[in-house]
């Protein structure tokens, strides 16, 4: 099965073959025309050649029996006035002018035909008394005065040109002179001829011919109705009229012919070529019956043509092989710039998207610069208002806790007062001990209202920020101090798991407890009812955290409130009593100290928080701030 690049050459392969077919063809064919032209130009140059030197050739003699009627002796002769010395006088004569004019014959004949006198008069055979009166330039001649002919002597059978003329005497006809030229006369003239050339007469024989061997062959097939008038008149005295086997292959402009001469054994001699295709050219011969033809031989023009045919379907070849070469160049080149302009254009694309890319990273950047700054902004008034809130949260708180605070100054300030009475009245009486035990009394009750005041400094006060160990145990203690009144209110029970030391964590003790307010207090809002509520707190050490845990035995948290626990302003207590700030708050400030407050439900009921902060390197030293 043939490949398919072997397929797709094919069509290439058979347009080539054709394109070299028809280059070659036409080549061939304007070729051959050129040359054709060519070889007709020479050939009429050759024809006026020829046809000119046979008439001169001709013409020198055509005077000559026309001469022969200014002889007395010619015309005493014919007119019958022969004393018997004319003959021998008027045959010398005839053989002289014979010799000189280097004709074959000269001779005259009377008016009946017989030849009275003859150049050749000494010979056996000489012509004197033969009658000519078949001769038909005798006939001819006494028709029109002068008679032209081409044939064989009958008596020598020498072929020649008779030329006759009439000779009168006293305007009476009394006779013909008659001059033969042999044929080689006229042929001299063709000695240099170059392409072969024949003369033939009216019978289409050839009676001059440049090749030896053509002469009386015959153009055409002669029927037997001439040939029967051959023998009549004896023009060509029995000879054998062979063909000369040309045939007319085609007729060409101004009278020109394509022939071909066949090839007869045995090969004739000639110095030119004479056989096969020929260009004939004829021209009719002035003053004669005849038609000169010249005959240039088409080798060379087909040579030639060939030679032309096989340079055009090379050069063909070429110039398609270089079509075909250029062609995929120009593809290549098209590939080549094709594969340049898609590669230029990813790169165009690249660089617009590396651009692009740039210009978003360069936007993005700058939106995220701009979030950061904006965070960073909103984080500072988010802690700003934390803070705010830390200390608008305490500042509630003290409110709340004012009229516990009232009530808890109010006990000791009455106890003062009474202690205070009843001191001076002691004194008055002398009863020293009993004063001193109320003295004692009394400065144990400023501790407790100084403690309470100096709680709630503490409490208002604005933290630091500054992390620093704190006793969870101590910030505990402040706590529940702090809460008292309401514990002491809600008859809330607290109960502490703590071993002791307790853990130790970095924070801030002020904030802190304002975290454990909150989430005591939350759990007493949880149990508010109960007739004994309980709040469980414990806190142990757990790795590397302190924990603090306070559980309450309320309802607990529901599902809305553990997915909103740590959100703003989440609360469902009503309004006025709780804010929804407390666990959130508390959440940003357990997570400023880098720990965390969680908030669940116990499994045995009541919520649970969980608060979670790093443990502090002296974790069994309780410090903390009074
Ligand atoms: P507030 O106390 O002002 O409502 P918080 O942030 O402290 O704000 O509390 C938010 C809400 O969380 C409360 O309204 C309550 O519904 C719920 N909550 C907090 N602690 C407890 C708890 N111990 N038991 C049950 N619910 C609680």
């Amino acid at each position: 099965m043939p490949s398919r690049h072997t397929l797709r050459l094919l069509p290439i392969l058979m347009l080539l073959f054709t394109l070299m077919v028809l280059s070659g063809f036409a080549a061939h064919r304007v070729a051959r025309q050129l040359g054709l032209a060519d070889l007709q130009t020479t050939g009429l140059h050759r024809l006026d050649l020829y046809t000119a030197s046979l008439e001169r050739e001709i013409g020198k003699y055509a005077f000559l029996p026309g001469t022969l009627g200014l002889e007395r002796d010619v015309l005493a002769l014919l007119g019958k006035n022969d004393d018997g010395s004319l003959a021998p006088r008027v045959n010398a004569y005839l053989e002289q002018l014979n010799e000189r004019a280097g004709t074959l014959s000269i001779y005259v004949i009377d008016t009946a035909g017989r030849v009275v006198a003859s150049s050749n008069w000494r010979r056996a055979d000489s012509f004197i008394g033969e009658d000519l009166a078949f001769r038909p330039y005798f006939r001819e001649a006494m028709d029109s005065g002068s008679g032209r002919f081409f044939g064989i002597g009958t008596t020598r059978g020498e072929p020649g040109y008779y030329l006759a003329s009439t000779l009168a005497n006293d305007s009476q006809t009394v006779g013909i002179a008659v001059i033969k030229v042999s044929l080689e006369q006229l042929e001299k003239s063709w000695s240099t001829v170059e392409a072969p050339a024949m003369v033939s007469d009216e019978n289409g024989v050839v009676i001059l011919g440049s090749v030896a061997d053509w002469k009386f062959t015959t153009l055409r097939t002669l029927d037997e109705t001439t040939r029967s008038a051959f023998d009549q008149t004896q023009q060509y005295n029995r000879r054998a009229l062979k063909p000369l086997g040309l045939n007319e292959i085609s007729e060409l402009e101004h009278g020109a012919r394509l022939v071909s001469i066949a090839k007869e054994a045995p090969e004739m001699a000639s110095v030119y070529p004479v056989t096969g295709r020929f260009l004939a050219q004829s021209r009719p011969l002035p003053g004669t019956p005849w038609t000169l033809t010249v005959l240039s031989h088409l080798k060379q023009v087909d040579d030639t043509a060939l030679t032309r045919s096989a340079l055009a379907v090379l050069a063909t070849a070429l110039l398609f092989m270089f079509g075909m070469n250029i062609n995929e160049r120009r593809r290549r080149l098209k590939d080549r710039l094709a594969a340049r302009e898609a590669l230029q254009h990813a790169h165009d694309e690249l660089e617009l998207k590396v651009a692009e890319r740039t210009v978003d990273l360069s936007a993005a950047n700058l939106l995220l610069t701009d979030e950061i700054s904006e965070r960073i902004r909103a984080e500072r008034t988010l802690r700003a208002a934390q803070d705010e809130l830390v200390q608008a949260g305490k500042l509630a708180a003290i409110g709340q806790m004012s009229t516990g605070i009232a009530h808890e100054l109010n006990q000791p300030l009455a106890a003062l007062r009474t202690l205070s009475g009843n001191c001076v009245r002691f004194l008055e009486r002398g009863d020293l001990a009993t004063t001193r035990s109320n003295l004692e009394r009394i400065a144990q009750l400023v501790d407790r209202m100084g403690l309470i005041n100096s709680q709630l400094r503490t409490f208002a006060r604005k933290s630091s920020g500054e992390l620093q160990p704190v006793s969870l145990q101590r910030a505990l203690d402040n706590t529940l101090a702090l809460l008292e009144p309401r514990l002491t209110e809600a008859h809330a029970e607290i109960q502490r798991q703590c071993a002791e030391p307790g853990p130790v964590a970095l924070c801030d003790i002020n904030r802190l407890e304002q975290v454990l307010i909150n989430l005591i207090g939350n759990a007493l809002d949880a149990m508010h009812g109960q007739p004994a509520p309980c709040i469980e707190i414990s806190c142990e050490s757990a790795g590397r955290q302190a924990r603090l845990t306070v559980r309450d035995f309320g309802p607990g948290l529901d599902e809305e409130a553990i997915s909103h626990l740590f959100e703003p302003f989440f609360t469902t207590k009503e309004a006025g009593v709780g804010l929804g700030l407390g666990l959130t708050i508390s959440a940003g400030i357990i997570r400023d100290f880098g720990g965390t407050l969680k908030g669940a439900n116990h499994p045995s009921g009541g919520a649970i928080f969980t608060l979670e902060l790093e443990l502090s390197k002296l974790s069994d030293e309780a410090t903390g701030h009074e």
